[in-house]
């Protein structure tokens, strides 16, 4: 009953046709919202904006954001620029720029410089996952674990808003050598035929749902054409539901899109919406409900993510309220993950102690329903590493971890042990545990036999 009361309600409650505006750096000001900053905080979004990308649209200023709330509102946070993103000393390289009328030309290389700093591309994906066809590099690609390739088509590297602790933040401010784009699908489907191994696909980007759907519609149907029969899930990654909902409401070929998920399950493939929510607050509105019941009634699954965000959601409550609402929603909790060490992780960043207190306490307070959810863990070089726990092994404490992805699939949940550690953010702050010197995976990836 519940359910069908909040159908009937959104029809009318969402706007039909709602149009979609976008407000960047050069016309945020116009929000009336915004006349209640201080000339003081308009500034400080300038400053970190110049550095960081920065775009918002009608809806997630609208129905997403508490004004009344401001500084601390957690989608404020999550789309507007902050001050103590950038370090102190890069703040204030471009806040003198932009006050000094003869640095402003040196303003696009202040900014550059500081990006370069701001280790623009984790994880060594530029060197070492980019898949080989015929001798030639697939720079639009990725291929790390064996099951699933990723997949980045051109059009879809960009987001209705963007996340202020994207890890993708590089290919959205222009840097050239770092995007990945590639039109050619069957560049695609070449290299999948000859990698029997690999059963899932995964469009990603940016966000795959900014494409009109006739253009998504062209990879996904050349796909689909050349039926290859180890290919079982089409995923999609998308933050589409969280920041425009109306994509799949009103939008002028919200059914297309909609009918595309259609032809995919009709095809006999399993369709994964691979959603990122980053707060319960997402989850709230008419618009998004409606959208995921739309969504869900094409046959698609959609399963959710988020990394752990100070400032945003690092508060197992917080948690605990997201999880529960996706299951009541027929959505699957995925993954928690640790934020990267990229562009303004040390704002957002948690030690990876804390992330795994948080996650441990939420979880032991859910249904089953909601355990499905994997984490905390890190995408780091070697693999995804889950953060098991803290133990004490004959008098020395240590951090239990284990490989949910690896680079070598024989990795996979070992569970190995680092010193404990409660001031490390990432897997690179952590040294092996009972004196020895080099963690499994570097000791060029020593072999596990099971009997
Ligand atoms: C996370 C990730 C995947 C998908 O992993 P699943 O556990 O199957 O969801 C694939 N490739 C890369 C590079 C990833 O980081
Ligand atoms: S929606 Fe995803 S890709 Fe886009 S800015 Fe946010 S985290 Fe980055």
């Amino acid at each position: 009953m519940e359910a069908l009361k909040y159908r009937l309600n959104s029809v009318e409650s969402y706007t039909p046709n709602l149009k979609y505006k976008v407000f960047t750096l050069k016309n945020y000001r116009q929000l009336p919202q915004i006349q209640r900053l201080s000339e003081k905080q308009k500034f400080e979004i300038d400053v970190v904006s110049n550095v960081l990308p920065f775009k918002v649209n009608n809806y997630v200023v609208d129905e997403l954001i508490d004004w009344d709330n401001i500084p601390d509102d957690p989608i404020f946070i999550l789309t507007f620029p902050q001050k103590k993103m950038l370090k102190k000393h890069h703040y204030k390289r471009v806040a003198a720029a932009l006050k000094s009328d003869t640095e402003k030309h040196h303003l696009k290389q202040i900014v550059d410089d500081i990006r370069w700093e701001l280790e623009p591309h984790p994880g060594g994906q530029l060197e070492h996952n980019v898949p080989i066809l015929d001798g030639e590099r697939l720079q639009g690609m990725q291929h790390k674990y064996n099951e699933t390739v990723l997949f980045f088509p051109s059009q879809g590297q960009t987001c209705h808003a963007y996340c202020t602790f994207c890890f993708r933040w590089a290919q959205f401010t222009g840097i050239e050598e770092l995007k990945f784009s590639m039109r050619d699908v069957q560049m695609l489907i070449k290299y999948i035929r000859q990698h029997p191994e690999i059963t899932d696909i995964l469009f990603t980007g940016g966000d795959p749902l900014v494409m009109k759907a006739n253009t998504l519609a062209a990879y996904i149907d050349a796909l689909l054409a050349a039926n290859i029969s180890h290919i079982k899930s089409i995923r999609i990654g998308t933050k589409s539901l969280a920041y425009w909902p109306y994509r799949f409401l009103t939008d002028a070929d919200a059914e297309d899109i909609l009918d595309l998920f259609t032809k995919i399950r009709k095809a006999g493939k399993h369709l994964a919406i691979m959603a990122h929510f980053n707060h319960p607050r997402e989850l709230s509105t008419e618009a998004v409900q409606e959208a995921i019941h739309k969504i869900r009634k094409t046959g698609a699954v959609i399963r959710t993510q988020s990394p752990l965000l100070k400032h945003i959601n690092a508060d197992p409550n917080v948690w605990k309220e997201l999880w529960t609402k996706q299951v009541s929603l027929g959505c699957i909790p995925y993954y928690m993950f640790i934020a990267r060490n990229t562009g303004a992780q040390h704002y957002f960043s948690v030690p990876i102690i804390k992330a795994w207190k948080i996650f441990k306490q939420a979880y032991q307070d859910v249904s089953g329903l909601a355990r499905t959810v994997r984490g905390p863990s890190m995408s780091a070089e070697p693999g995804k590493v889950q953060i098991l726990g803290v133990s004490r092994i004959k008098g020395e404490k240590v951090i239990g971890l284990r490989f949910l992805q690896s680079r070598d699939a024989n990795w996979a949940l070992w569970p190995f042990y680092a010193k404990y550690n409660d001031k490390a953010c990432w897997l690179d702050e952590l040294r092996p545990a009972f004196g020895e010197d080099k963690f499994f995976f570097e000791n060029g990836g020593q072999q596990f036999i099971l009997n």
